[in-house]
């Protein structure tokens, strides 16, 4: 096991101050409700979630858009931007995965430190400066760093994150390695990582099944470790030997993982650790039982909901399948895998990706980019056509409410046509 903890800086106390008061909490709602609040999404809601005009059905999933972790994470944003009025305050990277909200973010004068080109370098930053630490968490070392140069942290970290930590620190603890089932360079899982790392552990992060059988075959067989090494570059700690810590594996994931992927990759490796497990102890000639392997579901309430109501949904047929949100955003590319299962499924950001009823700019998962895509299944008005719509937990309603006017209109119904309907 590693004894590499990160080092530990003095922190200067910057104090702690409530930035969620009653009045300011009253002046945020109304701000929030301008921002991202959508009339013709209530109505599909009280609808029960359908909505016909002529020929053109929309339905919207049960349950879809903001959660309750961004929504937290917005309002300690725009609190913090009253309480702190007249300081710069920076946000780490983005505050969550949707172009609409950080850009609402910027035109409150939120800079940012992330990125590319960020507005500030860290190492500048002191005790008149706010810094904002995203949904998703931050680095421990940037953390410590930060409250080390005596910034006022405004942290909107989502509790469903922080049991993730909780869990891998668990297992650092007690020696085993953290498996995290996630993308490497997702905020997310780059804040749990650096949470093994800073209790002592060791962690590998696997995306695909794929990885999964490779590291399975590892740890039944072993095999070349520089060949093992060199295919997760990027995605294990500093110092990780899979000769020495593979022998006993905790399994964590991403917030915003399919759930049966990650069912499935926890029980192919707990399959292979106990297997593994077994011929040594008959190469031993017996002795107790090594409990090598441990799993705890950490794939968030909001996440599994917004998956089940689309499994839901799909179960009554459609004609296409639109899901808005952030490209980058994990949660949201799942809920267009399992869309992509049964029906014609298009991944937007918005309504402007609905150019005209034969061409819909969309991200394609697999080529990775936004590409244009006819859909002859909407272009018929005299058809009758049924649109599914959902959204990833980071997608406001006003951008989903901007994209059900733009299927109606499409099919020559207008914004008050659909306002006025019964
Ligand atoms: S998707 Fe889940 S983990 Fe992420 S902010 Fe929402 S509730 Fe929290």
């Amino acid at each position: 096991m590693s004894t590499s903890k990160e080092t530990e800086l003095p922190k200067k106390k910057a104090k702690r101050i409530n930035v969620r008061t009653p009045e300011v909490m009253t002046k945020v709602q109304a701000d929030v409700e301008e921002h991202y609040r959508s009339r013709i999404v209530e109505k599909l809601n009280n609808n029960g979630g359908r909505l016909t005009l002529g020929t053109t059905t929309v339905r919207l999933a049960k349950q879809f858009g903001f959660c309750y972790g961004v929504e937290r994470a917005i309002d300690l944003a725009y609190a913090a931007r009253r309480v702190f009025k007249d300081k710069n305050i920076y946000l780490i990277g983005e505050i969550i995965h949707n172009p609409e909200v950080n850009r609402q973010l910027r035109e409150m004068e939120i800079k940012n430190i992330g990125g590319e080109s960020p507005d500030a370098q860290i190492s500048d930053l002191g005790e008149n400066d706010v810094v904002i630490v995203p949904a998703f968490g931050a680095e421990v070392s940037l953390m410590d760093q930060l409250k080390a140069q005596g910034c006022q942290m405004v942290d909107t970290t989502c509790g469903d994150v922080m049991s993730v930590w909780k869990r891998v620190r668990k297992y650092a603890k007690e020696q085993y390695t953290s498996i995290i089932h996630g993308k490497a360079d997702h905020e997310e899982t780059r804040a749990t990582a650096s949470r093994a790392l800073s209790s002592g552990g060791h962690y590998l992060v696997v995306l695909t099944l794929e990885d999964c059988d490779y590291l399975c075959d590892y740890i039944r067989h072993g095999g070349n470790s520089v060949e093992f090494l060199s295919r997760f570059e990027g995605a294990h700690s500093s110092g990780f030997d899979p000769d020495l810590h593979l022998e006993k594996i905790g399994v964590a994931n991403q917030t915003t993982m399919l759930k049966s992927e990650t069912e499935e990759l926890q029980m192919r490796i707990s399959e292979a650790v106990a297997e593994r497990d077994q011929s040594q102890q008959n190469l031993r000639g017996g002795g107790e039982d090594k409990n090598s392997f441990q799993f705890f579901d950490t794939i968030c309430g909001a996440t599994q909901e917004r998956q089940d109501a689309l499994f839901e949904m799909l179960e009554e047929p459609m004609d296409i399948l639109l899901v808005v949100g952030g490209y980058n955003s994990s949660n949201t590319t799942h809920l267009v895998e399992i869309g992509g299962e049964e029906v014609p499924s298009f991944f937007i950001k918005n309504s402007e990706c609905l150019k005209n009823i034969e061409q819909i700019m969309h991200f394609d998962l697999s080529e990775k980019s936004e590409v244009s895509s006819y859909s002859g299944s909407i272009l018929d008005l005299n058809q009758p056509v049924t649109v599914g719509v959902t959204a990833g937990a980071s997608c406001p309603n006003n951008l989903i409410e901007d994209v059900i006017s733009r299927v109606f209109e499409m099919r020559g119904h207008d914004r008050e046509d659909i306002l006025g309907s019964e």
